[in-house]
């Protein structure tokens, strides 16, 4: 297990280096043309009785003398809280919850520590996280922030690998950005494909494009950008997955018990902090098995729903003919993900700005808006990635399309990270019913903002209070996989203190609260979720998932919220993690 990612302290968080970020990882699979959907399905969250106490039945546990934060507005504060079967039996004083306990009864006493609802990460990339863990060399600051230094640790990974083995890696940010010329040297008889950790470019050297078959004369495909310098020559560098997936496809992937192996680590970093449900937001087909068998077998601690990704056209005929079922309490197929655009240097936006693409949609808008469509009208759930704010309002343009042609009540369609939006827009969110999935801790990366785009776009990146204020469901994650931390308090931190670059709050008027953040990541994300009525409150008869922490986060210090962890974490009314 790599240490960068065991436990990112405050300090660590604020060593990272400044980079435009805001996206995932993955691929495979490609193709044209669309199919014609006319399967129905319609996924729901079960609903979870309040469980009943008969005549001589006690609770399985008790938690008393604690300050519980319910995000119920029927009882917002409780002393304790009683389990029964999985379920929360009832919320209240010590007195009424300890007068449920029967001799058998589990009883802990918190000593006064604050529990919450078990969080719940709207958007990551758990199997990505998990892997990118074990099978990439890591290129990350502070060790690496040079290209000097990336190559010096990239040539030992060279030297120690097989003739013809290729060599995959992340790496944050540098001071010159490599290209194949830089790679090529250290590389003559190995494959290499660096990934940039935020997922929208990376950089193969000659031999892995050899192999992928992508000479100058290679066209770009629609929505992505295959480099070449002012000579025709390529660079080696791929922006946006419609280009990076003609390169790493070729690359070996993960088996299906690796991805498993995969998932259960990064499952178990997430509910060691806190985390007791997690909706990864990109899965391709390859990993569907390894999401199915973590669900049937139970290897995973906390609940998983996901959202599988159409990269390609093609992509929607495959779900259509092979998605298998995968629909129960621990495990859930709940929608589709599209993204318009990559992050930074591809940002999809309505004026130019410094980058590599300004104007270019990774769809189609007239295919994107039919696919949005189909998949709307056979009742999913749609996920839309967008960067710029040209991307989020073609998102809406097509949901609001599809919502016009045929309304169907409370879709819950999402947008993922809406990292610029125009004022305009958030209006749209309210009038459409999106919601939005974000995560301002990125906000540490958009250091010198207003060099790749100008001041009046710079102050409107991530405009949570705006958002708030207007009334638009808003969900906070960690989107792991694509950054260089996944604990939750990180999340929260950057809500509350929209700290950006030299450590310096960017724009601090648009913060949440401590408690607007902690909703954010409790009953907002299961409301995004669908799964409000079983998660995301400590309200009787929903799941018993929870958290008690080791400190308050409304009564700790800001700046050391990073440092709060999980004493003991629940799931299921079972202790997963206890310290
Ligand atoms: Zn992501």
């Amino acid at each position: 297990m790599c240490k960068n990612h065991n436990h990112i302290s405050r300090r660590d968080f604020l060593k990272w280096g400044a980079y435009a970020l805001g996206g995932s990882i993955l691929a495979c699979g490609k193709g044209d043309d669309i199919v014609q959907l006319t399967a129905t399905v319609a996924p729901d969250a079960n609903t979870v009785a309040a469980p009943v106490l008969k005549a001589g039945e006690f609770a399985d546990t008790v938690l008393v003398n604690g300050r519980l934060y319910t995000m119920d507005n029927s009882l917002p504060t409780a002393q304790a809280l009683a389990v029964k079967d999985g379920n929360i039996l009832q919320v209240g004083s010590d007195e009424a919850i300890r007068a449920l306990a029967g001799d058998a009864t589990q009883v802990i006493d918190v000593a006064g520590k604050s529990i919450t609802p078990g969080f719940i990460d709207a958007h990551n990339h758990l199997q990505v996280f998990g892997s990118l863990l074990d099978r990439f060399v890591h290129l990350l600051p502070p060790e690496i922030r040079t290209l000097d230094s990336l190559l010096e640790k990239l040539k030992k990974s060279v030297q120690e690998a097989n003739p013809g083995e290729w060599i995959q890696a992340i790496y944050w940010v540098t001071d010159t950005m490599p290209t194949k010329f830089h790679l090529d040297p250290i590389s003559p008889d190995n494959p290499v494909w660096i990934m940039q950790q935020g997922g929208h470019f990376g950089i193969a050297n000659s031999m892995a494009m050899d192999i992928a078959g992508i000479t100058p004369e290679t066209e770009n495909p629609v929505g992505g950008v295959i480099e070449r310098d002012e000579n025709g020559e390529l660079t080696g560098i791929f922006y946006n997955h419609k280009a990076m997936d003609l390169l790493r496809l070729h690359a070996p992937i993960p088996t299906t018990d690796d991805m498993l192996q995969y998932i259960r680590s990064a499952g178990d970093l997430f509910a060691e902090a806190g985390v007791t449900s997690f909706y990864d937001n990109n899965v391709r087909f390859n990993a569907l098995d390894a999401y199915a068998r973590a669900g049937q077998q139970r290897v995973l601690k906390p609940r998983g729903q996901f959202y599988y990704t159409l990269e390609w056209p093609s992509d929607l005929e495959r779900a259509l003919n092979e998605m298998p079922t995968i629909d129960d309490e621990f495990m859930r197929f709940v929608g589709y993900k599209f993204l318009i655009d990559g992050q930074f240097p591809t940002w999809y936006t309505h004026e130019p700005h410094n980058g590599i693409s300004w104007d270019m949609p990774t769809w189609d808008p007239k295919i994107f808006k039919k696919a949005v469509s189909m998949l709307h009208d056979i009742g999913m759930q749609i996920s839309i990635h967008t960067g710029g704010d040209a991307a989020c309002d073609l998102a809406l343009d097509a949901i609001e399309e599809a919502m016009n042609a045929n309304p169907r009540p409370d879709p819950r369609h999402r947008i993922e990270h809406a990292t610029l939006t125009k004022p305009e827009t958030t209006q749209r969110f309210v009038d459409l019913g999106v919601h939005i999935s974000c995560q301002p801790q990125f906000l540490k990366f958009f250091a010198n903002a207003s060099d790749f785009i100008d001041e009046e776009r710079a102050a409107r990146l991530k405009v949570t209070r705006e958002w708030l204020d207007a009334g638009v469901n808003v969900s906070i994650s960690s989107d792991a996989g694509s950054t260089p931390w996944y604990r939750p308090q990180v999340t929260i931190f950057g809500a509350v203190t929209r700290l950006g670059p030299n450590d310096v709050p960017y724009h601090p008027e648009q913060a949440m609260t401590v408690e607007e953040a902690l909703y954010a990541h409790t009953m907002a994300a299961a409301k995004c979720g669908h799964e409000d009525d079983v998660k995301g409150s400590l309200t009787p008869g929903k799941y018993a998932d929870l958290v008690v922490w080791n400190e308050d986060y409304h009564t700790v210090d800001p700046m050391d919220i990073p440092q709060v962890d999980s004493e003991l974490t629940m799931i299921d009314g079972e202790i997963v993690h206890q310290i």
